[in-house]
């Protein structure tokens, strides 16, 4: 089943008379349970194509289908209700709440989705639990190591059960041991029949993935499913 069908994706930025062809022709089909890595270097489009993918933002030409739904004719609001019910996000930054506990921090995407109070609180406990930080749900993020927080910013990205967990340079932040323990967690989500896309510039991360695509230069230059493996990193 996809989850992520890109056709002929472009992104065109406009600056002044120059036009800046971000992505250019990208067809893409992820399936449910998938573990992809997006890799390639600065300025190749990744955060532009990311971008798109979490539906952050709209392509100039082309169309994404997200879990079956067409992206291309929704509106802002619309936009934010399929990425609130559709998409986990995990960021290198964490973008935690430092005044919220972790369970407050967790329970923040069933509050815009409109879940109740107790459900909230019982959920949030559960997806704490889920990554190890059961006996951790009433510190605040300064009270918790950088590793710890982005576990925390995992069990928010699971806690609506959504169809794809989409990670951006997730371990960028972490130590070696942090980031060893982060990618172990993804091995087990995975495990679980989660789909994962992250999108990471180190070798060590996207090694872990099953699938590892390479964009350069706006395009896929390189995709391990398509029977390149190996090739690819
Ligand atoms: P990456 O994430 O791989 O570093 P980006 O997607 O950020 O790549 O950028 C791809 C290209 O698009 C770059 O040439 C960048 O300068 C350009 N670009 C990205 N965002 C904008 C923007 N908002 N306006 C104009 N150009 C942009
Ligand atoms: P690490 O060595 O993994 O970076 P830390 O040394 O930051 O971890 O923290 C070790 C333990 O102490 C962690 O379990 C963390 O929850 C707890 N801890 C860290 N800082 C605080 C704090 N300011 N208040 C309460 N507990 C803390």
């Amino acid at each position: 089943v996809p989850v992520i069908e890109l056709t002929e994706v472009a992104k065109t930025y406009r600056m002044g008379t120059q036009e800046v062809h971000a992505v250019r022709d990208v067809s893409l089909r992820i399936d449910e349970g998938e573990y992809v890595a997006i890799i390639g270097p600065s300025g190749s489009g990744k955060s532009t194509l990311m971008n798109i993918i979490g539906c952050l933002d709209v392509s100039s030409a082309g169309s994404y289908r997200l879990a079956g739904e067409d992206v291309g004719v929704m509106d802002e609001i619309e936009l934010a209700e399929v990425r609130n019910r559709r998409i986990g996000f995990v960021f290198q930054q964490f973008h935690l709440l430092p005044s919220l506990t972790a369970w407050r921090n967790v329970e923040l995407p069933l509050i815009y989705a409109g879940v109740g109070r107790e459900a909230r609180r019982r959920r949030a406990i559960e997806a704490l639990e889920r990554v190890g930080l059961g006996e951790r749900v009433d510190h605040k993020p300064g009270e918790l190591s950088g590793g710890q927080q982005q576990r925390v910013a995992v069990a928010r990205a699971l806690v609506g059960d959504p169809a794809l967990v989409l990670a951006d340079e997730p371990t960028g932040n972490l130590d070696s041991t942090a980031t060893e323990d982060a990618l172990r967690l993804f091995d087990e989500l995975h495990a679980q029949g989660r789909t994962i896309v992250l999108i990471t510039h180190e070798t060590e991360v996207a090694d872990r993935a099953r699938r590892v695509i390479r964009v350069k230069d706006g395009c896929v230059s390189t995709d391990s499913a398509d029977g390149n493996v190996g090739a690819a990193i």
